[in-house]
């Protein structure tokens, strides 16, 4: 099968002939339609410090994607061949204390598909059958790709109650932007998203054309604070930039006893004000992955009564011009990328 791999330590993904995946009695085989690009992929196409520590060289990376299930192991007999599914890229153990908890989403010892595992950049994928999600009809192999980094932002934004709350998100990346379309479907008061890209902040216009946009680098966020007459603060906060002032500035526009949830990376240690958290008693929660399932279930439901988040994916490509994807992806000014391997 075609695959895209790590072949090299150096800037790239190669187009590798790579033998089909051998299934367990646990596992089903995917034929992939569709694959998101994600910010992780990115570090990998890179290289940088993070991708050459972690990912051994000759893994098929990809980690976002819809297909359809073409094999199932002996043991698996939930689901059906010919069925399309997604799935958590997220490999968990069912021993962990956290696991018998039934929080698998916290389960230490997580592999993840296309950064320890073989991944989805390839015709066919093996997953154990406890990770797959059926996609309903009504939601597309497109939108079934992205449903990864969208959890991301499902898992994010209902972190803390957002009914009648009024948000402040932080990195209008992917992720921040089908973020405030969530907070705004679940009924948020106001939501505002900042970035200091323009070109980021009108994508994110375009997907939730009811959040109220700030370019940091050009207004003042307590002016914008001001006109929405927000001027104790944001009930709840999600930073989804990874960048210290983004959360610096947060913190400094939270309400007393505001609430944070912090999905955003910091690219290396990060300085941080810890009187100004205390002394506003705020509460921050890290987010790491999606629910499983919960987030899933969630998310499907939400796709299937009225949130549209379609606008995200900017950019569609062959799988044989994912060059032009990743290069694009790396300028910083595309969306969602969709590469298609059904051609
Ligand atoms: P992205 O890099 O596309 O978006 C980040 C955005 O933040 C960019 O548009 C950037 O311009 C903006 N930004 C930079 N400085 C800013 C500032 N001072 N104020 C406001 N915005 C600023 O990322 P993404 O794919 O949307 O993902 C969002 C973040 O979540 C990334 O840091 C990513 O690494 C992280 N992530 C975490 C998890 C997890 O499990 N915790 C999963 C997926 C992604
Ligand atoms: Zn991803």
């Amino acid at each position: 099968m075609t695959a895209l791999a790590k072949t090299n330590s150096k800037e790239g993904l190669w187009k590798v002939e790579a033998p089909l995946p051998e299934i367990g009695p646990d596992d089903v085989l995917i034929r992939i339609n569709k694959t998101g690009i994600c910010g992780t992929d990115m570090h990998i196409w890179n290289w940088d410090e993070w991708a050459s520590h972690t990912v051994p060289l000759g893994l098929i990376t990809g980690h976002e994607f819809a297909g359809e299930i073409v094999e199932l192991g002996r043991n698996v007999s939930n689901l059906d061949v010919g069925q399309r599914c997604s799935g958590e890229g997220h490999l968990v153990q069912s021993d962990s204390r956290q696991s018998r908890a039934g929080k698998f989403h916290l389960d230490p010892g997580t592999r993840g598909i296309g950064v320890n595992e073989q991944g989805a950049f390839a015709q066919y994928l093996r997953l154990p059958a406890f990770n797959v999600v059926p996609l309903p009809d009504d939601i597309p192999d497109d939108i079934g790709a992205i449903l990864d980094p969208l959890g991301n932002a499902v898992h994010t934004a209902l972190s803390f109650e957002l009914l009648g709350e009024d948000v402040l998100i932080t990195g209008a990346g992917p992720i921040g932007i089908m973020a405030a379309a969530i907070c705004l479907h679940a009924g948020a008061r106001h939501v505002v998203i900042t970035d200091i890209n323009s070109d980021r902040l009108a994508l994110a216009a375009d997907v939730a054309p009811n959040a109220r946009i700030v370019d940091v680098s050009k207004e003042d966020l307590n002016d914008v604070m001001h006109e929405l007459d927000l001027t104790q603060g944001f009930d709840i906060g999600l930073e989804m930039s990874g960048n210290y002032r983004a959360f610096d500035q947060m913190v400094d526009a939270m309400v007393m006893g505001g609430k944070m949830a912090m999905l955003g990376i910091p690219p290396g240690e990060m300085p941080v004000n810890w009187s100004h958290i205390i002394f506003k008693a705020i509460t921050i929660k890290g987010v790491y992955g999606r629910e499983m399932f919960e987030t899933w279930y969630k998310m499907i439901a939400m796709l299937q009564n009225g949130l549209d988040v379609s606008k995200v994916i900017t950019h569609r490509f062959d799988v044989t011009d994912f060059e032009q994807g990743f290069k694009l992806m790396k300028e910083g000014k595309s969306g969602k990328i969709v590469l298609d391997w059904t051609g």
